[in-house]
Order: C-alpha cells, then sequence, then structure tokens
C-alpha cells in the first residue's frame, strides 16, 4: 500500500483529496497546522499537527512514514488578503514549499503533486487559457504560486524531483456524504456566499459589477467540483509514479458561467429566493477565465465529471446541513 503525505490535508480541498485517496486504497498521512483548516475535515487519518516550515516536523513525518508522494495544500489562498499582506504570502507559501522540497530531497521522495492556480496568469490573454499562455499574475497569491512552479521546475532539474503542478479554476462543491465542505471564514467566494443568502444567513449575495464585456455584464469563471479535482490529483500521482513528465496542468471544466447564471443556478437548485445587489467591481477581478482543459485530458486522462448542477446541489447538502460548517470556530 502507497502511502502519502497530504499536506493541507484540514483545508477545502485536501479533505476531500484524504477522502479520496483513502477510497482508493491509499495509507494517508496528514499534516495541517489548523491554521485556517479544521481537525473534524480529516476523518480516516493520522493528523500532524505543525506548520511545514519547520524542518524538524518535517523530519518526525518522513521518518516516522515510509512516504511515497507528497500533495501539497498547505498555502493561504486570499486574492485580497495578498495584496494587503504580500510577505505573509510569501512566507508561508514560498518557504512552505522550500522546505517541503528540502525534506523530500533529504528523504529521497521524488513525487509532489502541488496545488497552483488559475491566478498565476493574470489578466488572460485569450480565452479558454492554456498552459502555455503569458504567466503575469496581478496579485501577491498568483505571484508566490508562479515563483513555486519555477521552483519546482529548477529542483526537478536539481533534485530528480519530479511534480505536476496543478493550476485550478474555481473550486466548488461538496462531499456531503463524507461529512465535508468549504469553511472558510470570513468567507470571500462566490457560490458558499450565495448559499448562505439562500440559508437567510445574509441578507443578500452582493454582486461584483455589471459592467464587465461579458453578455450580461458580470464576471465568467468556470466552476469545477472539488471531487473532480481530488480525482485529478490522483490522476497526476499516477502520472508520476508511472516514469510521466513533469509538468503544468489547468483543471477546469472548460465552461463558463457568469455570476448572474451562478445566483440565478442557485435559486432553481434551492427553491431560495436569494436577493441580489448590484456593487462595485471588486479591484484585481479578471472579466472571464476559462480553462482550455485538454492537455490534462490527454497527458492525465481527466475529464471532469460533475456539471454546475452537482457542484451546487453538494454545496447545498453540506451548507444547509451544516450552517455553522464545522462548528469549530471561537
Ligand atoms: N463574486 C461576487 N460576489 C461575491 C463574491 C464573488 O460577485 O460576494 C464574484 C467575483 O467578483 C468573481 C466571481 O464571483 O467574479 C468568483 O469569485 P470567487 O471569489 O468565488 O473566486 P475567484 O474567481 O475570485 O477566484
Amino acid at each position: 500500500m502507497k502511502t502519502i503525505l497530504v499536506a493541507g490535508g484540514a483545508g477545502y480541498i485536501g479533505s476531500h483529496m484524504v477522502v479520496h485517496l483513502i477510497e482508493n486504497g491509499y495509507n494517508v498521512i496528514v499534516a495541517d497546522n489548523l491554521s485556517t483548516g479544521h481537525r473534524a475535515a480529516v476523518k480516516d487519518a493520522p493528523l500532524y499537527v505543525g506548520d511545514i516550515r519547520d524542518a524538524a516536523f518535517l523530519d518526525r513525518i518522513f521518518s516516522e512514514n515510509s512516504i511515497d508522494g507528497v500533495i501539497n495544500f498547505a498555502a493561504c489562498s486570499l486574492v485580497g488578503e495578498s495584496v494587503k499582506k504580500p510577505l505573509k504570502y510569501y512566507a508561508n507559501n514560498v518557504m512552505g514549499s522550500v522546505s517541503m522540497l528540502d525534506a523530500m530531497r533529504r528523504h529521497g521522495v521524488d513525487k509532489i503533486v502541488f496545488s497552483s492556480t488559475a491566478a498565476t496568469y493574470g489578466e488572460p490573454e485569450k480565452q479558454p487559457i492554456e498552459e502555455g499562455d503569458r504567466t503575469e499574475p496581478t496579485n501577491p497569491y498568483g505571484a508566490t504560486k508562479l515563483a513555486i512552479e519555477e521552483m519546482l521546475k529548477w529542483s526537478s532539474e536539481a533534485y530528480g524531483i519530479r511534480y505536476a503542478a496543478l493550476r485550478y479554476f474555481n473550486a466548488a462543491g461538496a462531499a456531503p456524504e463524507h461529512g465535508i465542505g468549504e469553511d472558510h471564514a470570513p468567507e470571500t467566494h462566490l457560490i458558499p456566499i450565495v448559499l448562505q443568502a439562500a440559508l437567510g444567513k445574509r441578507s443578500h449575495i452582493g454582486i461584483f459589477g455589471q459592467d464587465y464585456p461579458t453578455p450580461d455584464g458580470t464576471c465568467i469563471r468556470d466552476y469545477i467540483h472539488v471531487k473532480d479535482l481530488a480525482r485529478a490529483h490522483h490522476l497526476a500521482l499516477e502520472h508520476l509514479e508511472n516514469g510521466g513528465e513533469s509538468g503544468v496542468f489547468n483543471l477546469g471544466s472548460g465552461t463558463g458561467y457568469s455570476v448572474k447564471e451562478i445566483v440565478d443556478s442557485a435559486r432553481r437548485i434551492t427553491g431560495r429566493p436569494i436577493p441580489a445587489k448590484i456593487e462595485p467591481r471588486r479591484p484585481g477581478d479578471p472579466s472571464t477565465l476559462i480553462a482550455a482543459n485538454k492537455k490534462a485530458e490527454a497527458v492525465l486522462g481527466f475529464k471532469p465529471q460533475y456539471d454546475l448542477d452537482v457542484i451546487l446541489a453538494d454545496a447545498w447538502a453540506w451548507h444547509s446541513g451544516h450552517p455553522d460548517g464545522f462548528g469549530d470556530r471561537a
């Protein structure tokens, strides 16, 4: 049985990864500092609580377990916060990955699947966005992820560590059958906020701008189910296990929905009215982000299975069943 270290495994995407790997016969070890993750999101795997920047912490994990590969979700991931606190993002994201790669090198672990982001592209030159398109991040969050991608490339050449860097578009949905879903504080993402408005926990959803150059004037994004994301990481891991080449892959559905379309679909799925108000644009939001997803399909064999209705239905099942998330906030 292979053993995988999932760093950030108590977080939103990481916790879905842990469940997926266990279901697929892997032994899973979780490392998380619980700064934004939830202990209750880690159901059936040992949890090491600590910071991946701490070399002694990683040495303990790699010595106590025979780790075959690493999936690293441990990072700060709020675009707006990154603009206000760039050093926090460089310190946490870049230094965390330096520390993880160095521990892998010391302990002879040679495979890593890394959480990257569509924010590495910045303002796209065309749609859908391909992996070889220009990368000019417009915020520190995207810049730190791009810096780590570069570091992976050089580490791969120098130390023989092979990697898959997965550039997510908009992760959404939940796995209500496993009692896990999205729980951020503060919540900034569209779908959870829309569903909180459906639950009456917010008075309305504010739509950030309706003067974008899109058919209904609101921003278009490419939403991908978190369970599809987990499966894509598994396929990327298998690709590396089978000796496949390192690379960067978009993970998206290839289909875009506007903010208004999301709100309308959420009204239909929940049967709730969901009041909406037009508000000013949010600084730094590109008008449209849609993934070209053929490379992941061709190289990893990955094709998303779940459409927007399933994403919204699963997210709704989680939020309506857990209106206070994991219920672990003071
Ligand atoms: N959005 C919105 N109201 C909100 C939160 C988000 O109109 O309360 C919009 C946001 O401007 C963007 C889209 O919804 O166009 C998706 O935003 P989110 O923060 O979920 O993801 P991002 O694309 O920024 O990673």
